[in-house]
């Protein structure tokens, strides 16, 4: 980026102004300071970057690349993210308030989101297909698909951006980014990273600005071959709607209400440290958040103390310090989401347990006191709807059919956390929960390696592994005549 106080569209290798001239503010939502002006893109800088990206897929550069050496690019991308990893970390943490030291964690494993699919660009391949024509050879090619465009939201931009686009490229594809009007400097920085690590100028270009303008441009535009999404359900359900009759490919990943299940038979001290990290990690902030705890009624009381007495003593304060626990909502408007719904829970009839304050964490900064909610049951909106931020509605349940139909009750089927000792239920519950994952004895597990996918309206297509580079390819079938 040239400065932090303004930045600019990164298209075709290059920082190009906004064509409108316009241009919008990012917070740091712990201090309130404006940190930087970000280019406010508009269709005419959709359409400018679609063209880079366009180009770059059909330049010999690109196009001819030997796949093996997509994946050097691929490692020296993820070599320079390990190089320039504190700056990335200190840039994040200042734009939507995640803990230093949690980003420090995130990008010490970013890296292995390039590694890992530098290691596949060279093992994507398609098959000779056997048929009853012994005349014929047919084999089928998995060909990239051209234009991807990837749209992320600010809760950890780094880290989604790169689940988007790591194996676009390995699989040959360029791409548009469209990060968050609310974190848009490590996305930057990333795809200046890449033209670095010696991607041809145009297979990776960032165009900042609101979802209502650059986000809907882009996914409008009709050179699109694919859109790559992670939000909220509500714009998900908006995109597929607005490419269905295109027949463009979509991955979607989407919001989250998922369960954390203690049973009796849990190690309840794990557990609770499970049910509190999973909930109050990055403010509450992540889609996979176990906002929704069910705890076995014989352990109710056991685990609520725990998990109460941890929620109080949480630091509240300035992220970038090692010792705070608990950062700031990412901007106002979250904040005041977040303090909405734990006073409409209070109108519902739950029970503020701990917490149900806003404060400004001695920084004048958009913060919320880690809150726990009682009295609740499944019918409520709090219960039911995504909150995004530290609160957590707890409930007792008697039965395993009991929970596992409390537990599915749900629009939603991202993640769910299930605390046993007995491994026969372990693997019962996995089979039961209607949710693309589900973890045992841990919460927020999570590998560039592991395929994962939302259920219900969670999303729709495969992230990680191996497996989405299905989607971001397309197979072709081709028949000669011997
Ligand atoms: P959001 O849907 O408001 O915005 C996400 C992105 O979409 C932003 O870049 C935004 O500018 C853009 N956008 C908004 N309207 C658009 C439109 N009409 N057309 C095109 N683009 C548009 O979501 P958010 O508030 O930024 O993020 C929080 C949500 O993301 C939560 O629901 C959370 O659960 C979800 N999330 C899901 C995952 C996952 O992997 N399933 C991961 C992280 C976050």
């Amino acid at each position: 980026m040239p400065e932090l106080n303004t930045s600019q569209h990164f298209i075709g290798g290059r920082w190009v102004e906004p064509a409108s001239g316009e241009y919008f503010e990012s917070t740091n939502p712990a201090t309130r300071q404006v940190l930087y002006r970000a280019a406010r893109g508009n269709a005419a800088d959709i359409d400018r970057a679609v063209a880079a990206a366009k180009e770059a897929f059909e330049d010999p550069r690109w196009r001819d690349l030997s796949q093996t050496r997509r994946g050097h690019l691929l490692r020296r991308l993820g070599d320079l993210i390990a190089e320039n990893a504190e700056e990335l970390a200190r840039m994040e943490t200042q734009d939507n308030g995640k803990l230093l030291r949690e980003m420090r964690g995130q990008l010490a494993t970013l890296p292995e989101y390039y590694h890992y699919y530098a290691g596949l660009a060279d093992k994507i391949h398609g098959a000779v297909v056997p048929t009853s024509d012994r005349q014929v050879l047919n084999y089928t090619a998995r060909e990239p698909l051209g234009v991807v465009g990837a749209i992320t939201p600010w809760n950890s931009p780094l880290t989604l951006t790169s689940s988007k686009l790591a194996p676009a490229l390995c699989a040959g594809n360029t791409v548009v980014i469209k990060p968050s009007e609310y974190t848009s400097a490590t996305v930057l920085k990333l795809a200046e990273l890449a033209l670095e690590a010696g991607f041809p100028p145009g297979a990776v270009n960032v165009v900042t600005g609101l979802g209502a303008e650059a986000g809907q441009a882009l996914v409008d535009h009709r050179d699109l071959a694919k859109i790559s999404f992670t939000g909220s359900t509500a714009t998900g359900s908006r995109i597929a709607a607005a490419t269905a009759g295109r027949f463009i490919g979509s991955t979607l990943e989407l919001g989250g209400k998922s369960p954390n299940i203690v049973f009796e038979d849990a190690n309840i001290p794990n557990a609770a440290m499970g049910v509190v990290a999973g909930i109050f990690a990055a403010a509450g902030q992540t889609c996979i958040a176990g906002s929704r705890v069910f705890a076995h009624r014989s352990v109710y009381d056991e685990l609520l103390e725990r998990v109460s007495e941890r929620a109080k003593t949480i630091r509240i304060g300035d992220p970038m310090d090692e010792e705070t626990e608990l950062g700031p909502l990412a901007f106002e408007g979250q904040r005041d989401k977040v303090a909405g719904y734990v006073d409409l829970g209070r109108g519902e009839g739950a029970r503020v347990l701990t917490g149900g304050n806003a404060t400004d964490g001695g920084l004048g900064g958009y913060f919320y006191e880690p809150t726990i909610l009682v009295d609740v049951d499944n019918g409520m909106r709090v219960v039911r709807e995504e909150i995004f931020g530290p609160v957590l509605a707890i409930m007792p349940f008697d039965t395993e059919d009991e929970v596992v139909r409390l537990a599915n009750d749900t629009e939603y089927g991202l993640a769910a956390g299930v605390w046993t000792q007995n491994l026969s239920r372990a693997h019962r519950m996995a089979a039961r929960l209607d949710a693309g994952t589900v973890w045992v004895n841990t919460y927020r597990a999570m590998s560039p390696m592991s395929p994962r996918q939302g259920f219900k309206t969670s999303g729709a297509g495969v992230e990680h592994g191996t497996e989405t580079i299905k989607e971001y390819t397309r197979l072709k079938s081709v028949w000669i005549n011997t």
